[in-house]
């Protein structure tokens, strides 16, 4: 008798709704116009949240290139230091001396079009993803 209280539900959380969790009846739903409708204000709902995040990661992105310039002047300063005070290490100091110069700008821009990438592809994926 109660039979149908076992059936397996799933819940749309575009439209905030339990469907029975069957291929006819989501294929159904989703082809609804109100589904649809829902799916197209959660898309542009999750473009917005993600374009600020992508402006947040961004300014943890400066932050870190700041971070990443003192750590690389340090390890320079160090390598100078080793270089006076150590002798056998003069000549490994000025081999990585100027890898460690470029290091800092090339890790910031690739990390930038990381982020650029990330955040327009997410939205286009998250529908199927689901
Ligand atoms: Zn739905």
């Amino acid at each position: 008798a109660d039979y149908w209280k076992s059936q397996p539900r799933k819940f749309c959380q575009y439209c905030k709704c339990w469907i029975a969790d069957n291929k006819p009846s989501v294929d159904f739903h989703e082809r609804g116009k109100n589904h649809k409708e829902n799916v197209a204000a959660k898309i542009a709902e999750i473009r917005k949240k993600s374009v600020q995040k992508a402006k947040q990661d961004k300014k943890m992105c400066k932050q870190f290139a700041t971070m990443e310039e003192a750590a690389a002047k340090a390890y320079e300063e160090d390598l100078k230091r080793m270089g006076l005070e150590g002798g056998t290490c003069t000549s490994r100091a000025k081999a990585e001396t100027p890898r460690a110069q470029t290091a800092g700008p090339a890790s910031t821009a690739s990390a930038a079009s990381t982020l650029s990438t990330v955040s327009t592809a997410y939205p286009a994926a998250y529908p199927a993803a689901q």
